[in-house]
């Protein structure tokens, strides 16, 4: 069994192949959708590349902007829809403190997600730890609290930026 508990564990490793995590999620999301029955459409994909080109949240605009590269009259209700089935599908979470969007690396599991989000380089990664969700299922159970929504957003320093810090500090 891998260690998820190993230090930086949920971040990926800063020289990684970034290709081959948008080749497995694509893959995952074709595969998804073709079992669900719902139609994976070329801007739907694209959309779903542009969240997914990096480790970062991406902002709506940003996503429009990008999209418009390729399809150029694109308007926003167009980019919201594809969101709105994205988010649907499980593909991707939106991030409420951030106002932004991020790809999910692992669909094919219903979760609710957690994230741990930096501050300074503006990195996200998600962990899902069953603990956390059964913790806030159980206060909000006892508080008599109906649940709607249980993504739970964490900000702090990624330990890239944490190492860059120390490595500063010690001139
Ligand atoms: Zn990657
Ligand atoms: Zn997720
Ligand atoms: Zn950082």
């Amino acid at each position: 069994m891998k260690n998820r508990r190993r230090r930086g564990g949920a971040f990926p490793p800063r020289n990684h192949d970034h290709r081959l995590c948008m080749n497995r999620a694509l893959n995952k999301a074709a595969a998804i959708c073709k079992k669900r029955g719902a139609r994976l459409t070329d801007l739907r994909r694209r959309v779903f590349e542009i969240v997914w080109a990096g480790h970062k949240p991406q902002g709506a605009y940003h996503i429009l902007e990008a999209l418009r590269r390729r399809h150029g009259g694109a308007q926003p209700p167009t980019v919201y829809r594809a969101l709105d089935f994205l988010l649907e599908q499980g593909l991707i979470h939106r991030l409420e403190s951030l106002n932004s969007y991020v790809g999910c690396s692992v669909p094919e599991v219903i979760h609710a997600g957690q994230f741990l989000i930096c501050g300074n380089c503006g990195l996200a990664a998600e962990i899902n730890d069953k603990r956390i969700d059964e913790a806030v299922r159980d206060g909000a159970a006892e508080a008599g609290f109906a649940v709607a929504k249980r993504t739970i957003e964490v900000e702090g320093l990624c330990p890239f930026c944490q190492q860059a810090e120390r490595s500063a500090a010690n001139g």
